[in-house]
């Protein structure tokens, strides 16, 4: 096929939507019918009704192909799960008596079995529900839902595709089940996979699927050469089917690398490839493997994870040489739309000047179909539509938000000074512990105490106004006293307020600092029904006033024990927020330090002598991959640094992280330079400390010897012998007592108890020094 004639057959489509309603209609149906409100029959309803409608808009919006199967009433993962009938043995029984019932179990948990673990679907903070194998797995087809969901859209008369996870990514996303040797690879289950999705891919022809789409963004990532032959493995064997509709094999949120020409050379009819951001490395690497002749190439140019207007020009000239490296080039979003809002037109509180700059997937969609149009009829059919996109790129890039000269000047005038405490931590720390007065094995929390429903309720009441600013103030402080009060009669050395006055701890500074949009109706879902409207780092960043000086210094004011400042780190910001894709995400970062850096230095000079600086998303943002992780890490440690290093020596600087193990960032954590960290360790009974003490870590460091994310109380001699383990890892010098994180999800009956035991716990271990 000539160039010309591939550009003719421009199609339009993405891999998925988003999938709660505009209403967030499937959380209220899927949690109306765990309390038993809503029958079975009327979620399936409810559900059949939202995929019928967004259907229903993609194709009157200009798609030519929608995606099916990608619906989920908790997790497609899961879906899937229960496609290649891989139900845990635990859960069995409860899926075998009723499916749905069963498939909410293996989510949830019920009072008897546990549920399946949930972490993060690769660099996104969307998470799913880990499939768990092993040496006696066996894999059964159940094709029901990916063939109900292709004949529901069949009968709207569109062109429909099925979009499942790729066999490969599935394996490779698995765990070994509980009483499997965790040396078990799941990727070895690929032989007995393999006619599972025949089977599948079989049934799906069978009820009218053209093409179906298998998604691998596990090959984004480093891959093995092992694991790479299974991909190739993996594909000359689907390819190689007689019964079987077209495969497109799509990869996302990255580059594919090492995999592509894997790919490239399968016998399958079609790859969609990313090519925004770094995976734009794609296109150089497709002309390297000279292209996909005779394949199908959906190209995905319109970014499937920000919130931005995409330049249109620039993703047509990417288009243009793409026309000529495959058969048939088709336009995509980057990925599923999943990870972005519905609809930018709903912000009515965002001006109009600035709504204009936004696209979520609604807006994505018609971007989408806008390229395939110009590509395909040329861009004299879209002309409208790229004078007005040329515009708003033009205000967006001139406006006096996105480039604030003050904050401009200030960033690039940091200095590797800036950057540095001003004594070394041998010295400084002698001046903390004169100041200070600490006993060894000092106690402290994370932060937030029980988020009560009470507070919750005056947050809603100040915001609907029947509660004015004063009389909400006064319920926070009514709180920051109780706070205070309970943690100096239990005996806790360094003390908090509470954080009572946040609804979120990223939410409640962007809302404080200029450059940060807050939406209204932007949510996104972060796991089954639970959804999160992350802010919009938007523009220039600024702190036009302090933001958290007024709480701590209050509660200051009402002990002689010393309270903890508490703020957000400059990547956690970033990392749960919409960033900017204007300008490197480290420049984002470095503006988000120097307004942070300012509450720090207020802070200080309101007296407090203990300021903690949580990041607890340094290491989920880590770069997909291996090469591009010390580059992030070096801007990252240094936008820490660049926060809290302006204090005096005898201002002392905590952080903390919630993760359990992280022998991969420990150098990253030692370059923080913080003088105490606090972690996540009581499951795992201490890795942690002794992860620090093989890298020499030389500061102070908390391992937690409570796991707040259980409601179980642990005992003093529970808690006493977890500090035990760590001293023998971190000397009492430099050991801390705390829990695992913060405590605003637990009840305060389980947080008194479990706390005054950690006191008792340390005065024993105390005793035996
Ligand atoms: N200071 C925060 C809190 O205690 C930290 C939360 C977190 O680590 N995610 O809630
Ligand atoms: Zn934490």
């Amino acid at each position: 096929m000539t160039a010309k004639s591939a550009a003719a057959a421009a199609r339009a489509t993405v891999y998925g939507y988003p999938r709660q309603g505009r209403n967030r209609e499937l959380k209220k149906a899927v949690e109306g019918y765990w309390q038993g409100r809503v029958g079975a029959d009327a979620l399936r309803s409810t559900a059949a009704g939202l995929r019928r409608s967004t259907w229903r808009q993609l194709a009157d919006a200009g798609l030519h192909e929608v995606p099916t199967g990608d619906f989920s009433y908790y997790d497609h993962v899961l879906d899937t799960t229960v496609m290649v009938g891989a139900i845990p043995k635990r859960h069995r029984a409860a899926v075998d008596a009723d499916a749905l019932g069963g498939y909410f179990a293996m989510a949830r948990g019920t009072q008897e079995v546990a549920p399946l673990e949930m972490t993060k679907w690769f660099d996104t903070n969307y998470h799913y529900l880990v499939p768990e194998l092993g040496p006696g797995t066996v894999f059964t087809a159940d094709s029901a839902k990916q063939v109900a969901e292709l004949t529901e859209a069949l009968a709207l008369g569109l062109s429909a595709r099925p979009v499942l996870v790729g066999p490969v990514t599935y394996l490779l996303l698995a765990k070994p089940a509980p009483g499997v040797p965790a040396g078990f690879e799941p990727l070895t289950l690929l032989e007995a996979l393999l006619p599972v999705y025949a089977e599948v891919l079989a049934d799906l022809r069978a009820a009218g699927a053209e093409w179906v789409q298998l998604d691998e963004p596990a090959l984004v990532q480093d891959r093995t050469p092992a694991e790479l032959q299974a991909a190739e493995r993996c594909y000359r064997v689907l390819g190689g089917l007689t019964d079987r509709p077209k495969l497109l094999v799509a990869s996302y949120f990255d580059r594919l690398g090492d995999a592509l020409p894997v790919l490239a050379k399968a016998p399958v009819e079609g790859l969609a490839l990313d090519f925004t951001g770094a995976a734009a490395a794609n296109l150089d690497a497709l002309a390297a493997v000279g292209g996909l002749p005779g394949k199908r190439l959906v190209a995905g140019v319109v970014d499937g994870r920000n919130v931005w207007i995409n330049d249109l020009s620039k993703s047509l000239s990417t288009l243009g040489t793409l026309l000529g490296l495959a058969d048939r080039v088709d336009v995509a979003a980057s990925c599923s739309l999943l990870h972005v809002p519905l609809d930018a037109s709903a912000e009515r509180d965002v001006e109009p000047q600035i709504r204009r700059w936004l696209a979520f997937a609604r807006q994505k969609t018609a971007e989408v179909v806008t390229l395939a149009e110009a590509l395909a009829r040329g861009t004299g059919s879209v002309t409208a539509e790229l004078a007005a996109n040329r515009a708003d790129l033009a205000s967006r890039a001139g406006s006096p938000i996105t480039r604030d000269p003050a904050v401009r000047a200030r960033a690039a005038a940091v200095t590797d000074a800036d950057t540095r405490r001003s004594q070394p931590y041998a010295e400084r720390s002698a001046a903390q512990r004169a100041r200070l007065g600490l006993p060894l094995l000092p106690t402290t929390t994370i932060g937030s105490f029980p988020q009560t429903g009470g507070l919750r309720r005056a947050r809603a009441d100040l915001r609907a106004g029947r509660l004015g600013t004063g009389g909400y103030e006064e319920r926070i402080e009514a709180e920051i006293q109780e706070v205070i009060s309970f943690q100096e009669t239990t005996g806790i050395d360094v003390l908090v307020h509470g954080e009572p006055e946040r609804n979120d701890m990223v939410q409640y500074f962007a809302e404080q600092l200029t450059g940060c949009l807050a939406t209204r109706h932007g949510w996104v879902q972060s796991y089954g029904t639970r959804y999160v409207r992350p802010p919009i780092l938007a523009g220039d960043v600024s702190r036009p006033e302090p933001m958290t000086v007024r709480w701590t210094s209050y509660a200051q004011s009402l002990t002689e024990r010393p309270v903890k400042g508490m703020l957000t780190g400059p990547v956690t910001m970033l990392a749960w927020s919409f960033v900017r894709d204007d300008q490197p995400l480290a420049d984002t970062a470095r503006q988000v330090a120097l307004a942070l850096r300012d509450e720090v230095a207020d802070l200080e000079a309101a007296g407090t002598a203990v300021i903690q600086v949580d990041e607890p998303a340094l290491r989920e943002t880590l770069p997909l991959r291996a090469a591009d992780r010390a580059a992030y890490l070096a801007w990252a440690t240094e936008a820490f640094r660049l926060t809290t290093t302006g204090v005096r020596p005898d201002t002392q600087i905590h952080t903390h992280m919630c993760y359990a193990e992280f022998g991969d960032i420990v150098q990253a954590i030692d370059d923080l330079d913080a003088d105490v960290i606090s972690l996540e360790a009581a499951r795992s009974h201490m890795q942690v400390a002794r992860e620090l003490a093989a890298h020499g870590y030389p500061r102070e460091a908390g391992p937690g010897v409570y796991d707040i994310h259980s409601p179980r109380v642990p005992g003093a001699d529970e808690a006493a012998d977890l500090l035990r383990t760590g001293l023998k890892a971190i000397p009492a010098e430099r050991l801390w007592v705390n829990p695992d994180c913060g405590l605003k999800t637990r009840g305060w009956p389980e947080t008194r108890a479990a706390l005054e035991n950690l006191v008792a716990a340390a005065r024993t271990v105390r005793s035996e020094l």
